[in-house]
């Protein structure tokens, strides 16, 4: 019996995923490869760094995913470079021969040339990362409630989100909402009410990708919620416990970035030409040039597709692609074409506190309590697992008339934390 085409896929995020189903029924065998044992649904991460959520409520077990589909073998490990010649992906500990290779390992931060910030500022990527501002933050008010130091006091009580994009935004309204609505009478010494939360952007708008009245209503929402928002602010610096823009500096013990991202570093180690923000140029089906049996997908491509759109680094973008990928491998094990990506806007959006939120669909865009409620229940359909489905909504039905956040423990101490 003539053995099946190896695709390896590198990266059990949304692209990789779908690029793996797609092929469900393919004659091939593909090895999935991911350094951490779940696919973690990026777009509620912001949910459990603020204690609206648990890690485990977000997250999916990659070989629960993908036990029905036969055809495929999950690996634990971490790809530490791609032998294009020799077809093989090196990883740390170990090797995997390819026929077909789908990189899709996502974005990392990038810190605009002053990797030096990463030491002060927490980044939002990872499960550990969410565990990690929500130790932080909690600990702040720990502390706060501790020290007999005001100025020292403010510090612990100011909390810094420098980036206006969806993230940002999320962050800011999640903790303005903690210190006035969450933790409001669980201090004796300290007003939790006297947090001071600042959203810093650095272009004229909060929410650029949506349309100006959405960026607005957004501004006022925030502002509402007693966040104070800075435009046209670009950060110089960020050191311990301070950060600087224009002529304002703002001493803060808790800084959060959501400011940049650039693609996963193994796409140095592939020798093509990258884009500025460090993503792989593509061809029009995600190959790469000259080696039509590798792709690169999600947010680690650069591609403007054949209708001239930019392929924004979103869920849906990744997904698309990697179900194109997946299609195009088994056209290609009949001898048919690729196909060329049409990137698909199913619209965007983002919430802001527990009920407000902005929604822009290819037709229309609403804002305010009915777009929070389009975008909880499209959440919840959208997360794998249905035991994850029925506990996020119950969690957020509960928090919702409790107004409180049942994820409020401190763990998971670093040791340089
Ligand atoms: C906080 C946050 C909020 C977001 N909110 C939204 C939103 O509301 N809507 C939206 O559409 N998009 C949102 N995004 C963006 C969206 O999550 C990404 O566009 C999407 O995850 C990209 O999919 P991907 O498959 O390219 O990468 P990912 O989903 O990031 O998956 C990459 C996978 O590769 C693995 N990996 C990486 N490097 C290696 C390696 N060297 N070896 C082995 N494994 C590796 C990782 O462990 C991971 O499982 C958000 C992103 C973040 C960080």
């Amino acid at each position: 019996m003539a053995t099946r085409p190896k695709v390896v896929i590198v990266g059990g995020g949304f692209g990789g995923l779908e690029a793996a189903k797609a092929l469900r029924d393919a004659p091939v065998e593909v090895t999935l490869v991911d350094r951490r044992n779940h696919h973690v649904f990026q777009p509620l991460l912001y949910q459990v760094a603020t204690a609206g959520l648990s890690p485990a409520d977000i997250a999916e077990p990659l070989r629960r995913i993908l036990r029905d589909q036969e055809n495929v073998t999950v690996l634990l490990g971490e790809a530490e470079r791609v032998d294009l010649a020799g077809k093989r992906l090196v990883l740390t500990d170990g090797e995997v021969p390819y026929d077909h290779l789908i990189l899709a390992c996502g974005a990392s931060h990038s810190w605009f040339g002053h990797d030096e910030w990463a030491e002060h500022a927490l980044g939002l990527k990872t499960l550990e990362d969410a565990r990690e501002v929500r130790r932080r933050v909690l600990l702040a008010y720990e502390r706060a409630e501790r020290t007999e130091d005001a100025a020292e006091r403010a510090a612990l009580l100011t909390f810094v989100v420098i980036g206006g994009g969806p993230t940002g935004v999320e962050m800011a309204g999640a903790f303005a909402e903690i210190a006035h609505l969450t933790l409001a009478r669980d201090f004796r010494r300290i007003d939790p009410h006297q947090a001071r939360v600042h959203l810093i952007e650095a272009g004229p708008r909060l929410l650029p990708a949506f349309a100006e009245d959405l960026s607005a209503a957004t501004k006022a929402s925030l502002e509402k919620l007693k966040v104070t928002v800075h435009l046209n602010a670009r950060v110089t610096a960020i050191a311990h416990d301070e950060v600087r823009f224009g002529d304002q500096t703002i001493a803060a013990k808790t800084i959060l970035w959501a400011a940049g991202v650039q693609g996963a570093p193994i796409a140095r180690t592939l020798g093509v030409e990258l884009d500025r923000a460090g993503r792989v140029k593509v061809r029009p089906d995600f190959s790469l040039e000259g080696h039509p049996e590798v792709f690169v997908i999600g947010d680690m491509a650069a591609l403007t597709d054949a209708k001239g759109v930019v392929v924004p680094g979103v869920c849906q973008g990744a997904m698309q692609a990697g179900k194109l990928v997946g299609k195009n491998l088994v056209r290609g094990l009949d001898g048919t074409a690729p196909e060329p990506f049409v990137y698909r806007d199913l619209g965007i959006m983002a919430t802001i506190g527990r009920a407000h939120a902005v929604v822009q669909l290819p037709r229309f865009r609403f804002s305010g309590f009915f777009a929070w409620l389009f975008w909880a229940f499209l959440h919840v359909a959208l997360l794998i697992g249905f035991d994850n489905r029925l506990v996020v909504m119950i969690e957020w039905m509960w928090a919702w008339f409790t107004f409180d956040r049942g994820a409020r423990l401190i763990t998971h101490e670093r040791p340089h934390g």
